[in-house]
């Protein structure tokens, strides 16, 4: 099905069916179809750039910024020490922006396993992949189950910030990549992974979580609202080693002051602490929680 008609793209895929979100394009900007996905980017109307992988919008320019700094914020702020962070996919460079400008966070790993993610990334998305340009920042082509195998107790947070569970992401919502994610983990550290949407798929999302609860006894589900995902709604599934930790409670909390300086727009103390809230039908449905 061709999701581009009359100068309007339409996210029409099997992930939610019988629904989609279209956004008004004015110009495509680029296409191409890379050895692992195909890789659209397009200027739209009113949610500024916008990149689509595979016929899923990944991140627009309007709204990219409430995902990345959550899905970012809530394993750094849980953490009392977040030294070492290692992202997995991100090829857009968002979380790698949020994540570098933590006072804390000293090197940040990322592996993605498009490299022309991040080219593409680098020439039309400058906004997020300005996130490639910090000191702090260490990137490796190639795919993150794999490079999970080869690093035991090196990270203090890892950041799943993967496309949706097809394709080369299958393997990042399943049961051994949060066994191998535990194994790369220092002691107390903490996972955060792109955790899907409990009004797309509550049966998805409880599967992911107990693939983390299998190895992490420190697990919760948090989420945010981002108009451009499906249903305008997008979970977090998060991990920790250490059973003591309230995630849902940062230890460290930045002062307005502090926000407006890292220039934070969506992620607050208080937005932190509301994302762990969820509604009586998805709380019971994810009721081990
Ligand atoms: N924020 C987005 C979302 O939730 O839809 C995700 C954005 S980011 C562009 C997702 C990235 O994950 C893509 O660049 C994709 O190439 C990468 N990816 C998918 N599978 C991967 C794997 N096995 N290892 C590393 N990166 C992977």
């Amino acid at each position: 099905m061709d999701n581009l008609v009359k100068g309007w793209f339409s996210e029409i895929t099997d992930l939610w069916p019988g629904q989609c979100f279209s956004l008004k394009v004015n110009k495509v900007i680029h296409e191409e179809k890379s050895e692992f996905q195909s890789i659209k980017l397009v200027e739209t109307e009113t949610y500024g750039r916008v990149l689509i992988l595979d016929d899923v919008i990944q991140c627009t320019e309007r709204d990219e910024f409430g995902y990345q700094e959550l899905i970012s914020m809530i394993p750094i702020c849980a953490h009392p020490n977040p030294e070492r962070v290692l992202i997995v996919g991100g090829g857009d460079g968002g979380v790698a922006r949020e994540v570098s400008k933590h006072p804390a966070v000293k090197e940040v790993y990322q592996v993605e396993i498009d490299g022309r993610v991040v080219d593409l990334s680098k020439k039309y998305l400058p906004f997020m992949a300005c996130g490639f340009e910090s000191p702090k920042v260490n990137l490796t082509i190639g795919d993150g189950f794999e490079f999970m195998k080869n690093h035991k107790e090196q990270f203090d947070v890892i950041i799943t910030d993967s496309s949706d569970p097809v394709g080369p992401a299958v393997s990042l919502f399943q049961e051994p990549y949060f066994q191998l994610m535990k194994n790369a983990l220092r002691p107390g550290g903490i996972v955060c992974s792109q955790g899907s949407s409990f009004w797309i798929d509550v049966k998805h999302v409880k599967e992911t979580i107990d693939a983390c609860g299998l190895h992490f006894k420190n697990v919760s589900y948090a989420c945010a609202v981002v108009p451009s995902y499906p249903c305008g709604n997008i979970g977090f599934v998060i991990g920790c080693l250490d059973e003591n930790i309230d995630l849902s409670d940062p230890v460290q909390k930045f002062t307005n002051e502090e926000l407006d300086k890292l220039n934070f727009r969506y992620y607050t103390t208080k937005v932190h602490k509301a994302a762990f809230v969820l509604p009586r039908f998805a709380e019971k449905a994810l009721e081990n929680l």
